[in-house]
C-alpha cells in the first residue's frame, strides 16, 4: 500500500508538510503491512520513499534498471542499512 501525489517540480522534493504527513502515517495507519510507500511525481522524475512501521524510518528507494526493476535502497552508509524489497513487501503494495 502507499500514497502518492504530484509536485510541479522537475525533480520533486518532499515539503515539510509531506514529511509531517508521512511520519504521521507511520504513527496512525493500521494496515497490517510492514511498509508504506510514499510516491511524489514531478514533471520529469518520480521519487519513491518507503516507511517502516516498526522502526518509523523513512528512506528513499531507487529503481535498479539492471535488476529487473526491483527497488533497492540507494545509500547504504547514509541510511545505515541496505535492503532489497522482499516478496513480503510487494504484497503490501496492493
Ligand atoms: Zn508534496
Amino acid at each position: 500500500m502507499g500514497v502518492w501525489h504530484t509536485h510541479p517540480q522537475i525533480i520533486p522534493e518532499p515539503s515539510s508538510i509531506d514529511w509531517k504527513d508521512w511520519y504521521e502515517t507511520l504513527e496512525v495507519d493500521k494496515t497490517g503491512c510492514e511498509y508504506v510507500f510514499f510516491v511524489i511525481a514531478g514533471v520529469k522524475e518520480i521519487r519513491v520513499w518507503v516507511g517502516d512501521f516498526k522502526s518509523k524510518n523513512i528512506i528513499e528507494i531507487f529503481e535498479c534498471a539492471h535488476s529487473e526493476g526491483i527497488y533497492k535502497v540507494y545509500e547504504e552508509k547514509e541510511y545505515g542499512r541496505k535492503k532489497e524489497q522482499t516478496e513480503d513487501t510487494r504484497v503490501c503494495e496492493t
